[in-house]
């Protein structure tokens, strides 16, 4: 058999899911949509927020036209899905890793975003190679040439090798299928040297356990198999196996140039992680495939059930959302103020939305998450050095001796004229530029940016000051030396820890009058007036207060109308919701993210 693996990439909304589906279409394969209702399931978060989280590859049958001088050579290609999210970024460098070529798509009305750049460079790492596709050509605004000459420009693809194509008409789709023929090498491997598989992705199956997607890259694998895990050296026997079409189909054997799926009695999807390397241990082979890194999660919070009851219940729903997602981690935390909960750790801010909708929606727990911190590398003055990602436990300045905080590389694509209040946003993040690039009427931005910087409000600001028209992307580069300070904040006098944030000591003030002033906003009014504090070190360096109110709330009423009174304490009782009783007062959700909150 003949095969071709590849991969769509390209900035989000740029059409790739309706493309997918219009070639899925095209060789008489189910559409995206009708497949996620009779195969593997997916989550419903995903459809509607239109991003890829996990979905199967799909394997489909091309049949060459006559009008390719080949009329009649069967192909099988291999349709390997990528996350398309920022968070998810060494999951799309495995998925590219199990292609030999890509569909870089660009949106013809849009032109070269952020991710278009990131995603090209991947493949460019992974030496696919990169059949460029401007898309949505159909739009009265397409400026097909343009998007083609960008390419060219900033990625170094020729423009002559662009397909024109639209997902919504279907146009050029005929000419994306040979071309994946043409231009796309068939899979090399030898299938009698020793089995190296590469793990690109992994689900959890209630029936068979996890599930691991490989590709196979040299060897064969085959039923009753003993395979061995190279990060962790262990090993599982091959219980059943085969392809993907869509929807799982059981085969015999895989082969080098295949694209498959294993079970083989893995509970733990900790062993099955995204990067790994398979083989057999009758026939191992000596080295894995590179660049396995373990997942990792970089950005933390605690989340807290609302009623103390539901620990348990909050602690089984972790359990089973862990099942499946081996980036994400969890580990009970004790809050003076919050009680029982759990510190959770995630790929970045969407992931960790995703996971506390997913909660909320699938679980039914009502939750309060604190603030999202990054990692800090603490050295204290007696040479300890440790690391935490709990801003209640970041000691004060004068135990430490320094401190060490994520920082990432930044891309920004914007258009020429916002370049001047990007630069200004950027600069007040402390970030550094690294380099700036012309390109038509846009700009490429790269920076070096402290992590924590951009998970307070950044993405928000970004698009409003630049009207929407800036995309970004990231990733995390190195660990520097930061002058961070933590800010505690005192609710009626009484110290909260789950509200403790860490922050430069350059902006702790503002931050501390920000968070102060959103809380004594968001906190409900009670008979007596709440003082709301910020405080570095014992010492106070904002104020705010939460106003007495409730019996105005009734003096409106004119002590009348009972019934309109009774409506009104109802409304403020079913605010209560996601709320927390911290000594006297009752504070909801909202002010633990204050800090989050856009000026
Ligand atoms: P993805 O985020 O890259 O998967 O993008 P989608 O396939 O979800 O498409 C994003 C939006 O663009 C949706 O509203 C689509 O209906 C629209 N869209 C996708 N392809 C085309 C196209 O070829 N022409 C037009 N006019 N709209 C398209
Ligand atoms: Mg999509």
């Amino acid at each position: 058999m003949k095969f071709r693996n590849f991969s769509i990439i390209a900035h989000v909304d740029h059409g790739k899911s309706t493309l997918a589906d219009r070639i899925l279409e095209s060789l008489g394969a189910m559409g995206e949509r009708d497949k996620r209702e009779q195969t593997l399931d997916t989550l419903e978060l995903e459809r509607e927020r239109g991003i890829t989280i996990k979905s199967t590859p799909v394997r489909l049958n091309y049949t060459r036209p006559d009008s390719s001088g080949h009329g009649g050579e069967e192909y099988v290609f291999n349709l390997i899905d990528t996350p398309g999210h920022v968070d998810f970024g060494y999951e799309v460098s495995r998925s590219l890793a199990a292609c030999e070529g890509v569909l870089l798509l660009v949106d013809a009305s849009q032109g070269v975003e952020a991710q278009t750049i990131v995603n090209a460079y991947l493949a460019i790492d992974s030496n696919l190679t990169i059949i460029p596709v401007v898309n949505k050509i159909d739009l009265p605004a397409a400026d097909p040439e343009g998007a083609a000459q960008e390419l060219e420009e900033i990625v170094g693809i020729p423009a002559e090798d662009a397909i024109f194509a639209s997902g919504k008409t279907g146009a050029g789709v005929a000419e994306i299928l040979e071309a994946i023929v043409e231009r796309i090498p068939a899979p090399s491997g030898d299938p009698e040297a020793p089995l190296k598989a590469l793990i690109f992705d992994s689900i959890y199956d209630a029936y068979q356990g996890v599930l691991l997607f490989v590709r196979v890259l040299e060897g064969r694998v085959g039923l009753k198999d003993k395979i061995n895990l190279f990060s962790n050296g262990k090993n599982f026997e091959v219980d059943r196996l085969g392809t993907f079409s869509p929807g799982l189909i059981v085969g015999k054997t895989l082969e080098a140039g295949e694209v498959g799926w294993i079970a083989a009695g893995i509970r733990d999807i900790q062993d099955a992680q995204v990067g790994d390397t398979i083989t057999r241990t009758d026939f191992p082979t000596l080295e894995p495939f590179p660049g396995f890194k373990p997942a990792q999660p970089v950005v933390f919070s605690g989340l807290f059930p609302t009623d103390t009851e539901d620990y348990r219940k909050l602690r089984e729903a972790l359990e089973r959302l862990k099942l499946n997602d081996a980036a994400f981690s969890f580990e009970p935390e004790t809050s003076e103020a919050l009680g029982f909960g759990f510190r959770c750790g995630f790929l970045g801010l969407l992931h960790a939305e995703i996971v506390q909708e997913r909660l909320e929606r699938e679980f039914d727990l009502d939750l309060i998450a604190t603030a999202p911190a990054v990692i800090y590398r603490i050295t204290m003055n007696d040479g300890e050095v440790f690391q935490t990602q709990n801003p209640a436990q970041f000691p004060t300045r004068d135990r430490m001796e320094k401190v060490e905080e994520p920082y990432i590389r930044m891309s920004v694509m914007l258009p020429e004229e916002h370049v001047g209040a990007v630069m200004q946003l950027l600069q007040e993040r402390r970030g550094s530029m690294v380099t700036m690039n012309y390109i038509g009427k846009r700009v490429e931005l790269i920076y070096q940016v402290p992590f924590a910087e951009i998970l307070y409000d950044f993405h928000d600001r970004l698009k409003s000051i630049s009207r929407g028209y800036a995309s970004m992307d990231y990733e995390i580069i190195d660990y520097r030396e930061g002058d961070l300070r933590k800010v505690d904040i005192y609710v009626n006098n009484e110290i909260v820890d789950a509200l403790a944030v860490v922050v430069h000591e350059d902006k702790a003030y503002s931050l501390g009058r920000k968070i102060v002033d959103k809380m004594s906003e968001v906190i409900p009014r009670q008979m007596w007036a709440v003082p709301v504090q910020a405080a570095i070190g014992g010492k106070i360096i904002a104020r705010a207060t939460v106003k007495a109110y409730r019996k105005d709330v009734l003096a409106k009423c004119y002590g009348g109308d009972i019934s309109r009174k009774k409506k009104l304490l109802n409304k403020q009782k079913k605010g209560k919701a996601r709320m927390k009783q911290i000594g006297t007062v009752e504070v909801p959700q909202e002010a633990f993210l204050a800090v989050l909150s856009t000026e």
